[in-house]
């Protein structure tokens, strides 16, 4: 029997507003749809929030025996500058100001957002489709939309009609907007404009003369609308139906909205049967962005280089401090609560080092299997890290108590218990224990028993800030020095 079959996951989905029971719609079987970048630019650490949320997920799924087919989209066409239908392509606009080919900028910043995500140990989605790999297939759709009467042309360029489409549908219902609302709350529209009305989106729109970023339809030379490419990729690899579509909170209108509108109008429903939304990433409490350059970038973080921190912090400790909060909570970053969690993962993993060296006796007084339940409870109540992460640290302490000889466990819960850390810490929460291979360890070993022992020296001939200077700087460096009876030990957060 798989895992999977033992628990019943609870899901909150964004459109019903509850938590349901999720099943799948093909037994063993899960189809999700992230919406993946925009490569234009750098991920900052928001977007890599969103991405680690889905890839704890995903993992998690895998973890139970599921099948997962995980597909994240690369958008490298059509997103506009400010989200608005106006304007530039925010990959045209990057091409024009660094001289590049559209192109170039696309390789480039894709390649960053891979490697960026391998640093934090995010895996790879099972199909990465691009939008300029599937302009056939959007004019297909635009086509059978206006076929079905719920588009328009107007100058060269393709619009839904949101006001036909209300008629006999529900156009706001998965961010709980209502027309009335969106027209009393919108410009009127001018002279330039070519649609009939503001609520109005573009599905195709016609590239002027200068626009490099062109191809060929019924309607002439343009592009597809940004809306439109994770409807059409959604679905050309997941099926008419399938499982989950996840994304940012900021994506749920008009990006998600319009996604149901397009499909209802061309398939008659909407494909997805669970929508997920990833909560933002804040910084100074304010939603970290690549446009009001509120953000900062990994690579940044990594190294300390940033005026918001005190010292660099490891991909591990990043990622354990985005996994201690739900991953539809807001969370702020700083350099306190970044501190904070590079104590508590640095717990964590020398309490779990110390399993394999526990004493064992004929009975035990940590209830593995419970303990273990709780921990899938904790997940399988809409994949909720906080609090499997506390149960971690029931582990933590119950390791701690027997390593003092206060507590006993038997031979079968010690290994039970190293099955289910490896579990969940490692395959599903994706945390690493150390950077490097054995031999690099036994090579940064070396070096620092090295320090430590000129730190001794130093100690002993009173020079003190000597000594001290050694402990810091190896601490900025993630290394922690631990004075003890026995003398310095060092752990690697
Ligand atoms: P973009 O490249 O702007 O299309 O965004 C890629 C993904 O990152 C989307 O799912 C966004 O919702 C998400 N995102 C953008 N800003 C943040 C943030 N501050 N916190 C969390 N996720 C974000
Ligand atoms: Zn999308």
């Amino acid at each position: 029997m798989q895992a999977y079959q033992n628990q019943s996951i609870k899901i909150h989905n964004s459109l019903s507003g509850k938590k349901e029971v999720f099943e799948a719609l093909n037994e063993g079987h899960i189809g999700m749809y992230v919406c993946g970048p925009t490569v234009y630019s750098n991920v900052h650490l928001g977007n890599c929030r969103t991405f680690m949320s889905f890839d704890m997920i995903f993992r998690y799924f895998k973890h139970l025996g599921y099948k997962v087919r995980y597909v994240r989209n690369i958008t490298d066409a059509g997103h506009m500058v400010d989200d608005a239908e106006d304007g530039e392509d925010k990959i045209a606009k990057k091409a024009r100001l660094e001289q590049l080919e559209p192109m170039e900028v696309v390789q480039r910043y894709t390649l960053d957002f891979h490697n960026t995500l391998e640093k934090f140990n995010l895996l790879p989605p099972s199909i990465e489709p691009t939008a300029t790999g599937h302009i056939i297939e959007q004019i297909e759709i635009i086509k059978d939309i206006f076929e079905k009467g719920y588009a328009y042309e107007a100058n060269g360029s393709v619009y839904f009609d949101v006001a036909k489409f209300s008629k006999t549908h529900e156009y706001g219902k998965l961010s709980g907007r209502k027309l009335e609302d969106m027209i009393a709350n919108t410009r009127e529209l001018t002279a330039q404009d070519d649609k009939k009305s503001p609520q109005d989106f573009a599905l195709w729109k016609k590239a002027e003369t200068q626009h490099i970023m062109r191809w060929p339809s019924p309607w002439g030379d343009g592009f597809p609308g940004w809306h439109l490419e994770c409807t059409v990729m959604s679905t050309k690899y997941l099926g008419e139906t399938f499982d989950i579509h996840g994304g940012g909170m900021d994506l749920k209108f008009p990006h998600h909205e319009c996604e149901i509108a397009q499909a209802e109008a061309s398939y008659g429903q909407s494909p997805v049967r669970y929508w997920m939304h990833a909560n933002m990433l804040t910084m100074n409490g304010k939603k970290m962005a690549k446009s009001t350059g509120n953000n900062i970038l990994p690579g940044e973080i990594f190294t300390g280089e940033n005026e918001l921190l005190s010292k660099p912090f490891s991909p591990s400790v990043v990622r354990f401090f985005m996994m201690q909060a739900h991953y539809a909570s807001i969370l702020d970053l700083s350099d306190d609560a970044l501190l904070a969690s590079e104590k508590g993962f640095t717990k964590l993993m020398e309490a779990f080092d110390a399993i394999s060296g526990l004493k064992t006796d004929n009975k035990s007084d940590f209830d593995v299997k419970a303990w273990e339940q709780q921990c899938y409870d904790a997940m399988n109540d809409d994949f909720n890290t906080p609090i499997l992460i506390a149960h971690l640290f029931e582990a933590v302490r119950h390791i701690n108590l027997i390593k003092e000889g206060k507590e006993s466990i038997t031979a079968t819960d010690k290994e039970a218990l190293q099955h289910t850390v490896n579990n969940f810490v490692f395959d599903v929460l994706g945390l690493e224990q150390k950077a490097g291979n054995a031999a690099d360890i036994e090579k940064l070993s070396g070096a620092v028993e090295m320090l430590i022992q000129f730190r001794k020296e130093a100690r002993e001939n009173k020079d003190f800030a000597t000594s001290d200077k050694i402990r810091d700087q190896l601490a900025e460096l993630g290394i922690q020095l631990k004075d003890g009876k026995e003398g310095t030990t060092f752990s690697v957060s």
